[in-house]
Protein backbone atom coordinates (compact mmCIF):
# COMPACT_ATOMS: atom_id res chain seq x y z
CA UNK A 1 0.00 0.00 0.00
CA UNK A 2 1.32 3.39 -0.12
CA UNK A 3 0.51 6.18 1.79
CA UNK A 4 -3.06 7.29 1.95
CA UNK A 5 -4.01 3.67 0.19
CA UNK A 6 -6.25 2.24 2.99
CA UNK A 7 -6.78 -1.17 0.90
CA UNK A 8 -8.56 -1.66 -2.48
CA UNK A 9 -12.24 -3.33 -2.68
CA UNK A 10 -13.04 -5.36 -6.40
CA UNK A 11 -16.15 -5.37 -7.30
CA UNK A 12 -16.09 -9.17 -8.60
CA UNK A 13 -18.80 -10.98 -10.78
CA UNK A 14 -16.79 -14.23 -11.55
CA UNK A 15 -16.50 -13.28 -15.33
CA UNK A 16 -13.34 -13.34 -16.99
CA UNK A 17 -12.48 -10.24 -16.71
CA UNK A 18 -13.05 -9.12 -13.09
CA UNK A 19 -11.27 -12.38 -12.33
CA UNK A 20 -8.28 -11.19 -14.33
CA UNK A 21 -8.39 -8.19 -12.44
CA UNK A 22 -8.25 -10.37 -9.27
CA UNK A 23 -5.09 -11.77 -10.42
CA UNK A 24 -2.98 -8.71 -11.72
CA UNK A 25 -4.11 -6.01 -8.96
CA UNK A 26 -4.19 -8.17 -6.11
CA UNK A 27 -6.88 -6.07 -3.87
CA UNK A 28 -7.63 -6.58 -0.35
CA UNK A 29 -11.35 -7.34 -0.17
CA UNK A 30 -13.97 -8.30 -2.72
CA UNK A 31 -17.96 -7.99 -2.79
CA UNK A 32 -20.11 -10.05 -4.90
CA UNK A 33 -23.53 -8.00 -5.60
CA UNK A 34 -26.99 -10.08 -6.66
CA UNK A 35 -28.91 -6.89 -7.79
CA UNK A 36 -31.22 -9.63 -9.28
CA UNK A 37 -29.46 -10.66 -12.13
CA UNK A 38 -30.49 -13.98 -13.72
CA UNK A 39 -27.68 -15.81 -13.59
CA UNK A 40 -26.51 -14.51 -9.95
CA UNK A 41 -26.54 -18.01 -8.17
CA UNK A 42 -23.75 -19.06 -11.07
CA UNK A 43 -21.80 -15.95 -11.06
CA UNK A 44 -21.97 -16.13 -6.86
CA UNK A 45 -20.46 -19.48 -7.44
CA UNK A 46 -17.64 -18.41 -9.44
CA UNK A 47 -16.94 -15.45 -7.42
CA UNK A 48 -16.45 -17.43 -4.08
CA UNK A 49 -14.05 -20.08 -6.06
CA UNK A 50 -11.95 -16.80 -7.02
CA UNK A 51 -12.06 -14.61 -3.94
CA UNK A 52 -11.04 -18.24 -2.11
CA UNK A 53 -8.26 -18.75 -4.77
CA UNK A 54 -6.58 -15.38 -3.86
CA UNK A 55 -7.49 -15.67 0.00
CA UNK A 56 -9.54 -12.76 -1.02
CA UNK A 57 -12.06 -11.77 2.31
CA UNK A 58 -15.45 -12.00 0.29
CA UNK A 59 -18.31 -9.99 1.30
CA UNK A 60 -21.78 -10.67 -0.75
CA UNK A 61 -24.53 -8.14 -0.95
CA UNK A 62 -28.52 -8.42 -1.62
CA UNK A 63 -29.95 -5.53 -3.68
CA UNK A 64 -32.97 -6.08 -5.99
CA UNK A 65 -32.23 -3.44 -8.44
CA UNK A 66 -34.99 -5.33 -10.48
CA UNK A 67 -37.80 -3.17 -10.56
CA UNK A 68 -35.35 -0.88 -11.72
CA UNK A 69 -33.59 -3.13 -14.57
CA UNK A 70 -33.80 -4.44 -17.69
CA UNK A 71 -32.29 -6.18 -21.09
CA UNK A 72 -31.08 -9.61 -20.98
CA UNK A 73 -30.26 -9.49 -17.44
CA UNK A 74 -33.24 -9.06 -16.58
CA UNK A 75 -35.44 -11.06 -19.05
CA UNK A 76 -35.76 -11.87 -22.85
CA UNK A 77 -37.91 -8.27 -23.27
CA UNK A 78 -36.07 -5.63 -25.71
CA UNK A 79 -35.56 -2.36 -23.07
CA UNK A 80 -36.74 0.55 -25.74
CA UNK A 81 -33.63 2.85 -26.38
CA UNK A 82 -31.17 0.40 -24.88
CA UNK A 83 -27.70 1.04 -26.51
CA UNK A 84 -27.50 -3.05 -26.48
CA UNK A 85 -29.25 -5.69 -25.40
CA UNK A 86 -27.60 -6.33 -22.24
CA UNK A 87 -27.96 -2.75 -20.83
CA UNK A 88 -29.62 -2.60 -17.36
CA UNK A 89 -30.26 1.54 -16.55
CA UNK A 90 -27.52 2.87 -14.35
CA UNK A 91 -26.18 -0.49 -13.36
CA UNK A 92 -22.13 0.35 -13.13
CA UNK A 93 -23.27 3.61 -11.43
CA UNK A 94 -25.57 1.66 -8.29
CA UNK A 95 -22.66 -0.90 -8.54
CA UNK A 96 -19.65 1.05 -8.02
CA UNK A 97 -22.00 3.17 -5.24
CA UNK A 98 -22.52 -0.14 -3.17
CA UNK A 99 -18.67 -1.17 -3.73
CA UNK A 100 -17.92 2.47 -2.02
CA UNK A 101 -20.52 2.18 0.90
CA UNK A 102 -19.24 -1.60 1.77
CA UNK A 103 -15.37 -0.51 1.16
CA UNK A 104 -16.07 2.78 3.45
CA UNK A 105 -17.58 0.53 6.53
CA UNK A 106 -14.37 -1.71 6.02
CA UNK A 107 -12.31 1.41 6.22
CA UNK A 108 -10.96 0.89 2.27
CA UNK A 109 -10.17 3.63 -0.02
CA UNK A 110 -10.73 2.51 -3.66
CA UNK A 111 -13.31 0.53 -5.54
CA UNK A 112 -12.06 -1.64 -8.81
CA UNK A 113 -14.46 -2.55 -11.31
CA UNK A 114 -13.47 -5.01 -14.27
CA UNK A 115 -14.74 -3.14 -17.40
CA UNK A 116 -12.56 -3.24 -20.30
CA UNK A 117 -11.38 -1.79 -23.50
CA UNK A 118 -14.92 -2.03 -25.78
CA UNK A 119 -17.45 -1.65 -23.28
CA UNK A 120 -18.03 1.84 -23.35
CA UNK A 121 -19.13 0.90 -26.99
CA UNK A 122 -21.94 -0.55 -25.58
CA UNK A 123 -23.01 1.50 -23.10
CA UNK A 124 -21.74 4.97 -21.55
CA UNK A 125 -21.04 3.59 -18.12
CA UNK A 126 -18.14 1.32 -19.33
CA UNK A 127 -16.63 4.76 -20.53
CA UNK A 128 -13.31 6.64 -19.04
CA UNK A 129 -15.68 9.61 -19.30
CA UNK A 130 -18.03 7.98 -17.09
CA UNK A 131 -15.33 6.38 -14.43
CA UNK A 132 -13.43 9.74 -14.42
CA UNK A 133 -17.05 11.62 -13.54
CA UNK A 134 -18.08 8.76 -10.81
CA UNK A 135 -14.45 9.32 -9.20
CA UNK A 136 -15.28 13.03 -8.85
CA UNK A 137 -18.34 12.48 -7.65
CA UNK A 138 -16.79 9.49 -4.76
CA UNK A 139 -14.19 12.13 -3.59
CA UNK A 140 -16.21 14.95 -2.68
CA UNK A 141 -18.52 12.90 -0.33
CA UNK A 142 -17.41 11.97 2.97
CA UNK A 143 -14.90 9.23 3.18
CA UNK A 144 -12.61 10.47 0.10
CA UNK A 145 -13.46 7.21 -1.99
CA UNK A 146 -12.44 6.80 -5.58
CA UNK A 147 -13.27 3.78 -8.36
CA UNK A 148 -10.90 3.17 -10.83
CA UNK A 149 -11.12 0.56 -13.81
CA UNK A 150 -7.34 -0.67 -14.41
CA UNK A 151 -8.70 -2.69 -17.69
CA UNK A 152 -10.30 0.17 -19.16
CA UNK A 153 -7.77 0.43 -21.95
CA UNK A 154 -7.40 -3.33 -22.88
CA UNK A 155 -9.31 -5.83 -23.75
CA UNK A 156 -10.07 -8.82 -22.26
CA UNK A 157 -7.91 -11.49 -23.62
CA UNK A 158 -5.42 -8.88 -23.44
CA UNK A 159 -6.46 -8.69 -19.74
CA UNK A 160 -6.70 -12.67 -19.46
CA UNK A 161 -2.98 -12.62 -20.90
CA UNK A 162 -1.73 -10.25 -18.39
CA UNK A 163 -3.60 -12.50 -15.83
CA UNK A 164 -1.34 -15.29 -16.72
CA UNK A 165 -4.17 -17.46 -15.54
CA UNK A 166 -4.87 -20.75 -17.28
CA UNK A 167 -7.68 -22.76 -17.65
CA UNK A 168 -8.32 -24.43 -13.97
CA UNK A 169 -9.18 -20.72 -13.14
CA UNK A 170 -11.28 -19.10 -16.19
CA UNK A 171 -13.05 -22.60 -16.71
CA UNK A 172 -15.23 -21.22 -13.18
CA UNK A 173 -15.81 -17.95 -14.62
CA UNK A 174 -19.35 -17.02 -15.57
CA UNK A 175 -20.44 -14.84 -18.54
CA UNK A 176 -24.05 -15.68 -19.26
CA UNK A 177 -26.28 -12.67 -19.28
CA UNK A 178 -29.30 -15.24 -19.53
CA UNK A 179 -29.31 -17.89 -16.71
CA UNK A 180 -27.14 -19.93 -13.99
CA UNK A 181 -26.61 -22.42 -17.05
CA UNK A 182 -24.41 -20.93 -19.71
CA UNK A 183 -27.05 -19.98 -22.62
CA UNK A 184 -24.07 -20.43 -25.84
CA UNK A 185 -26.16 -17.72 -27.17
CA UNK A 186 -25.57 -14.45 -25.78
CA UNK A 187 -23.27 -11.53 -26.26
CA UNK A 188 -21.66 -12.35 -22.51
CA UNK A 189 -20.97 -16.06 -23.81
CA UNK A 190 -20.28 -15.22 -26.86
CA UNK A 191 -17.09 -12.80 -25.53
CA UNK A 192 -16.27 -15.63 -23.11
CA UNK A 193 -15.75 -17.91 -25.58
CA UNK A 194 -13.52 -15.45 -27.56
CA UNK A 195 -11.42 -14.79 -24.64
CA UNK A 196 -10.95 -19.00 -23.96
CA UNK A 197 -10.15 -19.37 -27.28
CA UNK A 198 -7.78 -16.30 -27.58
CA UNK A 199 -6.01 -18.22 -24.50
CA UNK A 200 -5.89 -21.12 -26.32
CA UNK A 201 -9.07 -23.08 -24.57
CA UNK A 202 -11.82 -24.77 -25.25
CA UNK A 203 -15.01 -22.84 -24.38
ZN1 LIG B 1 -25.49 -16.72 -22.56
Amino acid sequence: MTPGDHGRLLLLSGGVDSTALAAICRPDHALFIDYGQRPAAAEQRAATQVAHLFGLPLTTLQLDLRPLGGGLLLNEATQPGAPSPEWWPYRNQFLVTAGAAIAFQRGLSQVLIGTVLGDGDRHADGTVRFYAALDELLRLQEGNLSVAAPGIDRTSEELVAASGLGADVLGWTVSCHRSNLPCGDCPGCWKRARVLRAAGMQP
